[in-house]
């Protein structure tokens, strides 16, 4: 787990192993596809869940597909979609790692 601060905000970055379960457990709606990562803004602090069962590459584009989501929480999912797959492989190329 690790904790960082993004836009002044703390957060919580967790690989779990259910993704879905989770976020269930933690009384948010889960939506309904398959779930690789899951941002919960919460009152003080946010938690970003990304899944275990991912590769290295794949975690990473999650995790920054889910701080997308934090910062920008009124974002339309395409939108997250098309600056996640925009901003990836810059971002990679030049080391950012989960
Ligand atoms: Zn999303």
């Amino acid at each position: 787990m690790a904790r960082v601060q993004i836009g002044g905000r703390p957060h919580r970055i967790l690989e779990v192993n259910d993704v879905r379960a989770e976020v269930d457990k933690r009384g948010y709606e889960a939506g309904s596809k398959g779930l690789y990562g899951a941002c919960l803004l919460k009152q003080d602090t946010v938690e970003i869940l990304i899944s275990a069962k991912l590769n290295d590459r794949q975690k990473a584009t999650t995790l920054l597909h889910e701080v997308i989501h934090s910062i920008m929480p009124d974002l339309e999912e395409n939108d997250v979609l098309k600056l996640e797959r925009e901003l990836f492989p810059f971002v990679w190329n030049r080391g950012f790692r989960p």
